[in-house]
């Protein structure tokens, strides 16, 4: 396990952020915020695969209302995300509101992150203060741009210079996220934070770009960030539906060990050994798999202990990642042998293969 920075700890709902705490994964919402089944429904799909914090934009007064109503209806804490007016911060805090996500410097003055700052502390809400390279103040974006300043240390003295008028007013519980979009920009403005506060850390590659090359460049970013103990909230930003920045950020934190909660699939590339049509075997499993999660938690609440499934493509490596697993498919020829931990059990067709891995995985719950 890596050494964590050590930052004060902040709630948001009932997700601690920060201290001690697991490292939480969040993700944000993309559909009319009125729309409110809907959203219940992407929130709803969010946390039942793993997400602990959902983000909502909050850019009317109406708006405001309606996370109300999805707050009402929603399994986990809920951020307002919120620009420019004061009054759609109190409004959204007067509707629920776990943390409110704000740049204290675009409110409009002292007195407006006052009012919003009492009322936040009031309502047990936290306040991530939220920068990026398009929300620098403009003193700081002309030093970046006459190179007085790298673009990691303008976003760090933005975000250091948010977190000071927020506790001028006698407010605490901040989070901090400075996002840039490239992943050198952003390990190294998370490095200087994790040296300069002590506030909890949000972090993400802004605008990272669609499945894969978000994926991978989130990736890189966030273990290695992590990987030095720098990080107390992640969010995966995708140009995809939140539930792929959940499954991503989830991987992320389990491929570095700091989550065994949700399936945990292993599988081969496939070679000119395979004999079995594997790509859609393995796709069935996970998404299977995914479904039962699903059921699990619905039933249980959240990180739910699920068993570690292998799909090999033949006998050269399946047998050895078999005993690693609790149950793997291991390809023969045209079909598969079934391993439950460790041992070879049954042969069965490509057609029952992956009812057969589900009934295996209900058995064992
Ligand atoms: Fe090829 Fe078998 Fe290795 Fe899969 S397990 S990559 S099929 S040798």
């Amino acid at each position: 396990m890596f050494n964590r920075t050590q930052t004060r700890r902040v709630k948001v709902g009932n997700v601690s952020v920060g201290g001690d705490a697991r490292v939480s994964v969040q993700t944000m919402c993309n559909l009319n915020p009125l729309a409110v089944d809907e959203i219940v429904s992407q929130i709803c799909a969010s946390y039942e695969l793993g997400c602990d914090i959902y983000r909502l934009a909050v850019p009317t007064l109406e708006a405001a209302e309606a996370f109300g109503k999805i707050k009402k209806r929603s399994p986990i804490a809920l951020v307002a995300d919120i620009h420019f007016d004061y009054r759609l911060a109190l409004a959204a805090l007067e509707n629920g509101a776990d943390a409110l996500r704000i740049n204290p410097g675009n409110i409009g003055g002292e007195e407006n992150v006052r009012k919003v700052a009492q009322a936040a502390a009031k309502r047990g809400a936290a306040i991530r203060v939220g920068v990026n390279m398009g929300s620098l103040e403009k003193d700081l974006a002309r030093k970046y741009r006459e190179g007085i300043l790298s673009a990691s240390e303008a976003l760090c003295q933005s975000a250091l210079s948010h977190v000071k008028i927020l506790e001028d007013q006698g407010f605490g519980d901040i989070v901090i996220s400075a996002k840039a979009s490239n992943v050198a920009d952003t390990i190294a403005v998370y490095r200087l934070l994790a040296e300069r506060t002590d506030c909890p850390l949000h972090i993400g590659v802004t605008e990272a770009g669609t499945l894969l090359p978000g994926a991978v460049r989130s990736s890189v970013a966030l273990g290695i960030l992590l990987s030095e103990g720098i990080g107390n909230t992640v969010r995966v930003s995708l140009t995809d539906r939140p539930e792929r920045e959940v499954l991503v950020g989830m991987e992320i934190l389990r491929s570095l060990g700091m989550r065994s909660a949700g399936p945990s699939i292993t599988s081969c590339p496939t070679c000119g050994r395979t004999k079995v049509d594997l790509f859609s075997v393995a796709s069935a499993v996970e998404e299977e798999l995914h479904k039962v999660y699903s059921q699990l938690v619905r039933k249980n609440g959240g990180d739910v202990a699920f068993p570690h499934v292998a799909v090999m493509g033949c006998a050269v490596n399946g047998p050895g990642e078999a005993k690693g697993a609790d149950i793997a498919l291991c390809g023969a020829d045209g079909d598969f042998v079934l391993y439950v931990k460790g041992e070879a059990v049954e042969r069965v067709s490509q057609v029952d293969a992956v009812r057969k891995v589900v009934d295996y995985v209900v058995s064992l719950q």
